[in-house]
């Protein structure tokens, strides 16, 4: 039984993965993978996750040779009977890396883009499409202004509208796992911490708001969103009491809707889960017709699209941040420097800020895969030694394309050992 741990606010699902001990081999091999060390369990014996301690991230499950680890929060019948009720709309909220994967589910080769074959088989199961890159598009607008706010207050002294946000260097915070990580390990960088929310939570308020009014023209409270994510901490996420930002703005404007408080997502499948979905509704994704998302919220740019990858965020922030200081375009628009599975990647970018007329360095860093690699990064920021103002922290090796809610591979992760040597039996 779960016990609800301190670690975890009220309501919120206290773990999401747990280790099934008739199956467990006692092989260590999960030990390897996990960041925070919340396994437990000799050599030989059953393990056990410590929900105190643990984040959420699923890199356990995908990575156990004999599938022990498996899924608390199983929404896949929820949804298809919210699919199946004629008054509820479900909104479907894909997130860039799930369209490189689900193919896998249905016998399409590794990698395979499957964007317009996910939104043809989702609207036929009866899905509202809003394309989370839609939203990732509008995180890094909050973000690379804020990031702007942050620097000219350290250089310049200047006050936001909003007095000042917080310290450099900002953390990046679209990752839940590297969200809680931050919570348990380092309280004191919570200031860090980007104020955005991550491109899920803005997408199920945007559904909710703008959504329910200008594209579905339904009332607040029949819409049911969903996020279709490659990450098992996306389930912890959508269940922080805090996220219900579309009811409390409704509610102000007296448009909430009978009844009580809703969440701004509804429930979070999977890259798995949705592949059961359509399974158990007899859709064969491979086979289905290709179309487009059908709405405004399914429309984004390239900068959205890279959020799936490590450096994505970083490359993404940087345009935005180049474009408000400089007045121009980045030229190249491509930032190849911070691409790539290396565990740390850091560069320097020189700028001028129009606006004081002053050259501006800007040191980044990023991260991913925080087994390893992330301890160094903040240990400098706590003792006031980090070079850097902006850094990109993505929980999974090589970032959310290798999340723990992605298909699970024969050989787990150690497909990417060859491109990050630290990676291996760390
Ligand atoms: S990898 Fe799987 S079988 Fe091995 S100890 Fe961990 S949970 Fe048990
Ligand atoms: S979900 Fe992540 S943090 Fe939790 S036990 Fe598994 S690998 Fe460790
Ligand atoms: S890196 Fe992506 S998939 Fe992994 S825990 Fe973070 S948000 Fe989830």
């Amino acid at each position: 039984m779960i016990v609800l741990d301190k670690t975890y606010q009220k309501g919120e699902h206290p773990g999401v993965i747990a280790i099934d001990h008739g199956l467990c081999k006692g092989c260590d091999a999960c030990k390897r993978h996990c960041p925070t060390g919340a396994i437990t369990g000799m050599f030989g014996a059953v393990h056990s996750i410590d929900i105190t301690s643990c984040i959420n991230c699923g890199q356990c499950l995908v990575n156990c040779p004999f599938g022990a680890p498996y899924e608390l929060v199983d929404p896949v019948d929820d949804v298809i009977s919210k699919l199946k009720d004629k008054n509820i709309t479900v909104a479907g909220i894909i997130a860039p890396a799930v369209r490189v994967a689900i193919g896998e589910e249905f016998g399409l080769p590794a990698g395979k883009l499957a964007t317009k074959k996910m939104y043809g088989a989702m609207r036929k199961a009866g899905f509202e499409i809003l394309d989370n890159n839609f939203a990732a598009d509008l995180t890094i607008m909050e973000e690379g202004t804020e990031f702007i706010q942050r620097v000219r207050h350290a250089l310049f002294n200047e006050e936001s509208e909003h007095g000042h946000i917080g310290p450099l260097p900002q953390f990046t915070s679209c990752c839940p796992a590297w969200v809680r990580f931050v919570e348990l390990y380092y309280p004191a960088l919570l200031p860090n911490l980007s104020t955005a929310k991550s491109p899920q939570q803005m997408a199920g308020a945007v559904a909710k708001t703008y959504g329910a009014m200008h594209v579905w023209n339904k009332a607040p409270e029949k819409i049911f969103t969903v996020g279709i994510m490659p990450c098992t901490a996306k389930k912890f996420e959508a269940s922080r009491p805090e996220f219900n930002s579309a009811y409390q703005y409704l509610a102000k404007e007296g448009k909430a809707g009978a009844g009580s408080s809703y969440p701004d997502v509804d429930a979070v499948l999977t890259t798995r889960d949705l592949s059961t979905v359509l399974k158990k509704m007899n859709i064969d994704l491979a086979h289905e017709k290709e179309t487009d998302g059908g709405t405004l919220l399914a429309e984004y740019t390239g900068a959205g699209t890279i959020f799936g990858n490590t450096g994505g965020v970083m490359e993404a922030a940087l345009r935005t941040a180049h474009k408000v200081l400089t007045g121009e375009e980045m030229k190249p628009l491509e930032f190849k420097k911070v691409r790539g599975f290396k565990g740390v990647k850091t560069v320097s970018v020189p700028l001028t800020d129009k606006k004081y007329g002053k050259k501006v360095t800007v040191n980044v860093a990023v991260v991913n895969g925080l087994r390893g690699n992330i301890k160094p990064v903040l240990d400098d920021v706590v003792q006031g030694r980090s070079p850097y103002h902006f850094i990109e922290v993505m929980n999974c090796p090589g970032g959310c394309v290798n999340g723990g809610g992605q298909p699970i591979q024969k050989n787990g992760s150690s497909w990417l050992e060859a491109a990050m040597p630290w990676f291996a039996w760390k």
